[in-house]
């Protein structure tokens, strides 16, 4: 195998020393001064402090996005408010080399992720919802939907430029001020819109962020809001539809998610190796329609492991902002200890871990990438979300018992199918419990295409006409 030089990213962010909430347009410090630090994952280092977000601080933001939806961007036409998404795309466009390290160096994800998809992907979802935001009546949700009002939304740290987009773009098109509080150990390109915004001279209180951890956006929700969208666990989804319930506060949840990679025996094995291995090892993992468990047909079994195993070992793990790196860090010391915990899990019911020879940075948060065989249904490996670089394998021999098992976990978000026939996809298409499902590909997205769960992996979608309707009273 080729050894690559090391190719560092040069490009150097401006990153504050200090970042306040961002409440009616302005930075401003907690009404209790509480800080906390967010930690580059990869070096343990601390990037900057950040103000935390209380409930007295929740109530202010919401008072200015009611005033600022009342006054100013309820009012305003729809191609007035679509010139300031697009002029947000645009500044996006322009900084996208910061807002990538930015998000590396804050997430530990790749700089190679980061530069050619979320900041990319982030500034295509403002594009296309400014084109909707004076098309609504077309929208064909009646002739005139109206704003839901202030929006309260929670986001996690796995894509969080890109969650942030996926959230404030439809809302802010919709006619809706918002209030994001984005996940504790990813705040940066959160504050980094922020000032975007500013630049891109959005009036006061349209956007407001609030960086905290689980208590302010548990504030959030119980907040005067009127509707709440948020994406992460099951769990906290869970206890957010509890205190919402018997409220008149809207709720969309987009939630975690056990997804099956379906490799059928006539499928083109080296495409689906590949797709195998993006399904799994983009963005170390944590993605939760990640396709992290993968059924392959008992006849090609032994073949697609063998040239899984060959790909895997040509991953490169290691710096985040090294342009040939494939994996980098796990974003934090508790996910990467829940990696762990489920995956002695594995090894403990009796699944055989395999994982291939590459060397880890001392420092940081790592973890290899890491293939289960002989697993079992009733394996927690097969039915939980492990939310790291983790696959775990089963076989099948007949397409019915392949979409039995897809379907037997509680989630139901996404799903693969690899096989050269048009007619086997739309048969397994149609049998999958799945809110998406990829043919011969994994892992694509666009801003057009409505993205959301079944089952316990929530309800509502994001993107396309329909994700419009999360946003409207129609
Ligand atoms: P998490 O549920 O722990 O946290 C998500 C967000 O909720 C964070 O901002 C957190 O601070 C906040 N939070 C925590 N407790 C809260 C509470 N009681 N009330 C309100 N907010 C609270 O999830 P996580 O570990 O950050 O993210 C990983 C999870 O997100 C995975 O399960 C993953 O599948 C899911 N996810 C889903 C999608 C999707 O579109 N379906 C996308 C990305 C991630």
């Amino acid at each position: 195998m080729f050894e690559y030089a090391p190719a560092p990213e040069s490009v150097r962010p401006q990153i504050n020393e200090h970042y306040g909430l961002f409440v009616d347009g302005e930075f401003v410090d907690a009404e209790d001064g509480a800080v906390f630090k967010s930690v580059n994952p990869s070096t343990e280092e601390a990037l900057f402090t950040v103000a935390e977000a209380g409930e007295a601080d929740v109530a202010k933001a919401v008072a200015a996005a009611r005033r600022a939806q009342e006054a100013v961007w309820g009012p305003m036409s729809g191609s007035e408010r679509g010139k300031y998404l697009f002029r947000i795309a645009r500044l996006l466009q322009e900084k996208a080399r910061e807002f990538a390290v930015a998000e590396s160096l804050d997430n530990g994800k790749p700089i190679k992720e980061t530069r050619d998809f979320d900041v990319p992907t982030a500034a295509q979802h403002f594009f296309y919802h400014a084109g909707w935001a004076d098309k609504l009546a077309y929208a064909g949700l009646g002739p005139d939907p109206r704003p839901l009002g202030v929006v309260g939304q929670v986001i996690p740290w796995n894509f969080p430029l890109l969650m942030l987009a996926w959230k404030i773009a439809p809302a802010l098109a919709c006619g809706n001020t918002v209030v994001l509080k984005p996940a504790e150990t990813t705040p940066l390109t959160a504050l980094m819109f922020a000032e975007l915004c500013q630049e891109a001279d959005l009036p006061a209180g349209v956007v407001n962020i609030l960086p905290g951890a689980g208590a302010t956006g548990a504030a959030l929700v119980d907040s005067a809001v009127d509707k709440i969208a948020f994406t992460g666990s099951t769990a906290v989804g869970r206890a957010i539809a509890r205190t919402v319930a018997g409220s008149t506060k809207r709720l969309t949840l987009e939630l975690g998610g056990k997804a099956a990679n379906i490799v059928f025996d006539d499928a083109p094995l080296d495409q689906a190796v590949e797709g195998i291995v993006n399904g799994i090892f983009f963005n170390q993992g944590h993605v939760c329609c990640a396709g992290s468990r993968l059924l392959v047909q008992e006849s090609v079994a032994d073949e697609v492991l063998e040239r899984l195993k060959a790909r895997v070992e040509t991953l490169r793990v290691g710096d985040p902002l090294d342009k040939n790196t494939d994996i980098g860090a796990i974003n934090s010391a508790e996910q990467l200890s829940r990696i762990r915990a489920l995956t002695e899990t594995g090894a403990g019911e009796g699944a055989e871990a395999w994982q291939p020879a590459c060397d880890l940075p001392e420092r940081g948060f790592w973890f290899r990438p890491t293939v289960f065989t002989g697993v079992q249904q009733s394996m927690r490996i097969a039915q939980e979300e492990i939310f790291g670089p983790v696959l775990s394998v089963l076989t099948f021999r007949t397409p019915d018992e392949a979409i039995a098992k897809a379907n037997n976990t509680p989630y139901g978000l996404s799903a693969g199918v690899w096989t050269e026939k048009g007619s086997k996809i739309l048969w397994a298409a149609e049998r999958l419990r799945a809110g998406v499902v990829w043919a011969n590909t994994f892992n694509q997205f666009d801003a057009a295409s409505p993205f959301g769960g079944l089952k316990e992996s929530g309800y509502g979608r994001e993107g396309g006409r329909q994700g419009l309707e999360a946003y409207l009273d129609v």
